[in-house]
C-alpha cells in the first residue's frame, strides 16, 4: 500500500520548502573545490558569529551530556531586559520558524485560516498548511505588503466557517526586502480585529536605519493580539545552532509554550545568544560590511542594466530575465544564489549580500551568465 495515503489531504498537499543549494552539493555537482564556491543563498552572516560568542559556546561544551535549561531562563532574563518585557512574555524557538510553527500549531485548526501577501516568506504557508488550516494570499503592491488587501482578506467570524485566527506580516519581507515603515505599519495593526493575532516577523530587524525601526515591542502594552518575532540567525550570525524568539502577551506566550517541545533549544544556542547580545561591536561590524555589500551590489546591478527590488535586509531580489538559466550558469560558476520562482518571482534571483570578494565574484559571474545567454 502507499502509505503516504496515511497522511491527510492537506499533509501530502504540502510543497516542501527549498532551502538553498549546501556548498558540498554544488561542488560535488559541478566538480569544483569547495573553497572556491561562494554561498550567497540563505541570507547568512557573511562575517560568521562573533568570536566573543565562540568562545562562550567552548564554555558550554562540556556540559553536553546535560539536557538544556528549558526554560531558558538566562537567555530569557537578557531578553526581558533588553526589551522590557516579563519573562512570561516570551517564548523561545529552535530558529524563528520554530516559534511560527507554535503560533500555527497552538491558535490553527482545519476550521480556521491565517492571512499572509502574496511574495511573503513560505514558512507561513507551510505552518499554515500543516495544521490543515486555510491559507490565503492578499496580493502584493509593488513587491511588498499592501495594508489594504491584506484586511480585505481577513474572513470575518461571521461570514465563514473559516475565520482568519492569525495574519503573518514579514517586515523586511523575505525574499523582496520590502517594508512598511512603522506609521503604515502601526495603521494596519490598529485596524486588525482584536480576534485575529498579528505575528509581526522582525528576521531583519537588525538591519534598518533608526527612523524605519517601529517601536513593536513598544506596541505589545497595546496590542494584546501582537506577536513580535526575531531571529539570532541573521544579524547574529548563528543560523546553524537554531535560536529565536516570540514576544507576545502573557496569554498568547503561554499557549505557545504549551505546544512546543520541553528542550526545543539546545545548551549552545542558548550560551550563544547570551553572548550575541552582549557582543554590539561586533553586530556594528555586521550591519556596516551589510550597508556596504548592499551598495556594492546595486551599484553592480546599475553597471548591468538590471532592475532590483530596493531592499532593507541583508539581501537583494533582482530581476534577470530567465532566472533559472541565469541560475544554473552561476552554478556551474561555482556561485550560489537563491531562484525565487515558488515565490511567484520566476524572473527575480534572490542574492544576500556577502563581503566584497564574494560579492565581486558573484557579480562577475553574473556579467558573464548574461552574456552567455545573449548568444
Ligand atoms: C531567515 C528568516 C527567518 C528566521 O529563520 P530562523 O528559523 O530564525 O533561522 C524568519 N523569518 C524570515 C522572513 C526569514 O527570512
Amino acid at each position: 500500500m502507499d502509505l503516504s495515503e496515511l497522511a491527510p489531504d492537506y499533509v501530502r498537499a504540502i510543497a516542501p520548502y527549498q532551502p538553498g543549494k549546501p556548498i558540498a552539493e554544488v561542488a560535488r555537482e559541478m566538480g569544483l573545490p569547495e573553497s572556491d564556491i561562494v554561498k550567497l543563498a540563505s541570507n547568512e552572516n557573511p562575517l560568521g558569529a562573533s568570536p566573543r560568542v565562540l568562545a562562550a559556546i567552548e564554555n558550554v561544551i562540556m556540559e553536553l551530556a546535560r539536557y538544556p535549561d528549558g526554560n531558558g531562563f538566562t537567555l530569557k532574563a537578557a531578553l526581558a531586559a533588553r526589551h522590557g518585557v516579563g519573562l512570561e512574555q516570551i517564548v523561545l524557538g529552535n530558529g524563528s520558524n520554530d516559534v511560527l510553527e507554535l503560533v500555527a500549531r497552538a491558535f490553527l485548526t482545519p476550521q480556521s485560516s491565517a492571512v499572509y501577501s502574496q511574495h511573503a516568506f513560505a514558512v507561513y504557508p507551510l505552518a499554515t498548511q500543516a495544521v490543515g488550516a486555510r491559507g490565503i494570499e492578499a496580493p502584493a503592491k509593488d513587491f511588498g505588503h499592501d495594508p489594504e488587501a491584506l484586511l480585505a482578506a481577513i474572513a470575518r467570524d461571521s461570514d465563514t466557517d473559516t475565520p482568519t485566527r492569525i495574519l503573518f506580516i514579514a517586515n523586511p519581507n523575505n525574499p523582496t526586502g520590502t517594508l512598511l515603515d512603522p506609521v503604515q505599519l502601526l495603521g494596519l495593526i490598529e485596524r486588525v480585529p482584536e480576534n485575529v493575532l498579528v505575528v509581526l516577523d522582525e528576521a531583519y530587524t537588525e538591519y534598518l536605519p533608526e527612523e524605519m525601526k517601529s517601536d513593536s515591542v513598544g506596541w505589545l502594552k497595546r496590542f494584546q493580539n501582537l506577536i513580535v518575532t526575531r531571529t539570532f540567525s541573521k544579524a547574529y550570525g548563528l543560523a546553524g545552532l537554531r535560536v529565536g524568539y516570540a514576544l507576545a502577551s502573557t496569554q498568547v506566550a503561554s499557549m505557545m509554550n504549551r505546544v512546543r517541545q520541553p528542550f526545543n533549544v539546545n545548551s549552545l544556542a542558548q550560551a550563544a545568544a547570551v553572548m550575541a547580545m552582549q557582543d554590539e561591536a561586533f553586530l556594528d561590524e555586521c550591519l556596516a560590511i551589510n550597508r556596504a555589500g548592499m551598495a556594492q551590489l546595486t551599484e553592480g546591478f546599475k553597471h548591468l542594466g538590471l532592475d532590483y527590488i530596493p531592499s532593507y535586509g541583508n539581501f537583494v531580489a533582482v530581476r534577470v530575465g530567465d532566472a533559472a538559466a541565469i541560475n544554473f550558469s552561476l552554478l556551474r560558476q561555482g556561485v550560489i544564489v537563491r531562484p525565487v520562482a515558488n515565490y511567484g518571482l520566476p524572473e527575480h534571483l534572490r542574492v544576500s549580500v556577502g563581503l566584497e570578494g564574494e560579492n565581486k565574484v558573484f557579480l562577475q559571474a553574473l556579467e558573464r551568465a548574461l552574456e552567455e545567454l545573449k548568444k
